[in-house]
């Protein structure tokens, strides 16, 4: 179902709930982002310079109104103000509910009703409605057991939830498995080659982390070879790469998985290369419990709903901070591009577009892309409500991460779409892609493409043949001094950034606030935003110029697999 409406005195309740949150958050926040700054100021480069100081303020901020000035065009309403107060507001919510808006948390559950009932008291002439979804819970039962067999001499592995004390850890998402016996199979390079799985049928096999693939893929070829089980150890390339680390894979995960430490990784494929090694191994899980979170999406009322233009970006944050740049920053733009557009088409000065926009912040795009994957298994269903279906999308436009401090001005770039992706979608995405880089360009701006392998919530789409773009300004890639001599030439010196930081130092972590935004690159990102929206709704035949060689029914494949950034653990 698409749509779910929410009782008057439902709102109410929430209402008063944040209410009572502003009041007992303002104390503690002042207090807490004292200790940020000062942490932040400790991340300095080479010249002793700190990357806060990248960050360029806009002037002071205000917290008194959200109205745009009085603008006839989209690019023009935005202002970084009212991002910033929407930012404020995230952040709030995350200083009082342990500085996280991670699913399963109050701090997602607050920052979903902030989106729902900002926009049900700001954007009049929106249709806003929830989407409900589960996400399973995932808990192992007592100890998992991993005993070797070499040369029939048995060896059982110390398991502890100390992980450096520990030769062993779980995997989340593992399947459970009474004590059984396997053959053990080294899996060579890395395992992100088909071809490294070719021998892998009903054995154990065992893989190290790390190449340029995630350990979820490594499962998926590992379940697509019928392994029976599986086995991750950790590289040990650097001294907190040692011990074994709890990963977690998708929810579909078929096989038991455990994680061992480098060395009891390298013991294993030493043993093996002499002889034949054999395993045992014991997981079990509590039963599957589960827990419902929501997307939020927005329509406008008017437009015509078999050619949608869907814009989102992931309202939730990752376990270990608040998530302000990622996706805070993206959230808050989305939601000043519905409220702005909802104010000109009420102003009656400006023309409506021809296609319905529907305005979405998908949840759990951090556990892989489970929000945006749900929406579009469900619009594809033959059950799929009318104002719902997949076919009736023509693009969607991702925001994810725009706020970075260090930043790039990214343009997904629609020429690297992964090969497999539906040929249908590919000259609407690189026309999306030429569209940004003439903005950028016109305003004598610099810009970067950037990767557009489905990593964040329009993977489903793209995959499943709808034509995508999205900005994105940075997480762990690193600054090039090429890159800050371009960024200086444009932007004027001392706007370069810092050579070789990376573009978001807090990437995934607790320090990730309002203080590591760059309020002039994120301005810059949601005009960008703005304008594409505004240029794709002001054009005659958008399904034509998206879709110049026709438009087969698009699909996700049953055999979809999200590219996701979640599981690939920063700290190994
Ligand atoms: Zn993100």
């Amino acid at each position: 179902m698409c749509i779910t409406k929410l009782t008057t005195a439902y709102v109410f309740l929430l209402l008063v709930g944040v209410a009572i949150l502003v009041v007992i958050s303002i104390a503690l926040n002042a207090a807490t982002l004292g200790v940020i700054n000062k942490r932040f100021d400790e991340i300095k480069n080479e010249n002793g310079q700190t990357t806060s100081k990248t960050t360029v303020s806009a002037g002071p901020i205000t917290t008194s109104t959200t109205r745009p000035p009085i603008s006839f065009n989209l690019v023009d309403s935005i202002r970084i103000e009212d991002l910033m107060n929407h930012l404020n507001e995230l952040q709030r919510i995350a200083n009082n509910t342990g500085n996280t808006r991670a699913i399963g948390t109050r701090g997602f559950t607050e920052t979903v009703n902030y989106i729902y009932n900002y926009l049900a008291n700001n954007a009049s002439g929106l249709k806003v409605f929830r989407e409900p979804l589960s996400v399973q819970n995932f808990t192992i039962k007592g100890n998992p057991i991993l005993i070797s067999s070499i040369n029939d001499m048995n060896k059982t592995y110390t398991y502890s939830t100390n992980l450096a004390r520990s030769d062993f850890t779980y995997v989340n998402y593992s399947a459970s498995i009474d004590l059984t016996k396997f053959n053990l199979i080294i899996v060579p390079n890395y395992g992100c080659d088909k071809l490294d799985w070719q021998n892998v049928a009903g054995r154990a096999a065992l893989v190290v982390v790390g190449g340029t693939c995630t350990n979820a893929e490594k499962s998926e070829l590992a379940n697509i070879y019928n392994a029976s089980a599986l086995l991750y150890y950790n590289h040990g390339l650097t001294t907190t790469s040692l011990a074994p680390v709890i990963v977690r894979l998708r929810q579909a995960n078929k096989l038991p998985a455990l994680f061992l430490s480098y060395a009891i990784g390298q013991e294993l494929v030493n043993a093996a290369n002499l002889s034949n090694v054999s395993i045992w191994l014991d997981v079990q899980r509590e039963n599957y419990s589960s827990f419902t979170i929501e997307n939020v999406c927005a329509d406008t009322i008017d437009g015509n709903i078999n050619e949608t233009i869907i814009v989102g970006g992931h309202s939730d944050s990752v376990p270990a901070g608040p998530g302000i740049n990622d996706n805070g920053s993206g959230t808050a733009a989305i939601l000043v591009l519905a409220t702005n557009l909802a104010r000109l088409y009420q102003s009656g000065n400006y023309t409506k577009y021809r296609y319905r926009v529907r305005f979405c912040w998908w949840a759990a795009e951090e556990i892989g892309l489970v929000g945006a994957i749900h929406h579009v298994q469900q619009a594809q269903s033959p059950f799929a409500s009318s104002d719902c279906r997949l076919q009736d999308y023509l693009i969607n436009l991702n925001y994810d991460m725009l706020g970075s401090p260090n930043y790039m001005l990214g343009i997904y770039n629609g020429s690297s779409a992964k090969p497999d992706t539906p040929s249908q979608a590919i000259n609407g995405s690189i026309r999306i892609t030429e569209v940004f880089r003439n903005w950028f360009n016109g305003k004598n701006l610099p810009w970067d493409y950037t990767d557009f392998s489905g990593r964040s919530d329009y993977g489903p789409f793209l995959a499943a043949g709808v034509v995508a773009g999205g900005l994105f300004s940075g997480a762990d890639e690193t600054k090039t001094s090429e890159q800050r001599t371009r960024y200086e030439e444009k932007l004027g010196q001392g706007q370069g950034g810092l050579v070789g930081a990376i573009l978001d130092p807090c990437y995934h972590r607790a320090c990730d606030t309002t203080d590591n935004i760059n309020q002039l690159g994120y301005e810059k990102m949601v005009q960008a935003a703005a304008y594409m929206l505004e240029f794709l709704g002001q054009k005659d035949d958008l399904m034509t110029w998206l879709y110049p060689n026709g438009r087969p029914k698009p699909r996700l494949p049953d055999e979809y697999f999200p590219n996701s950034d979640y599981f690939r653990n920063i700290d190994i």
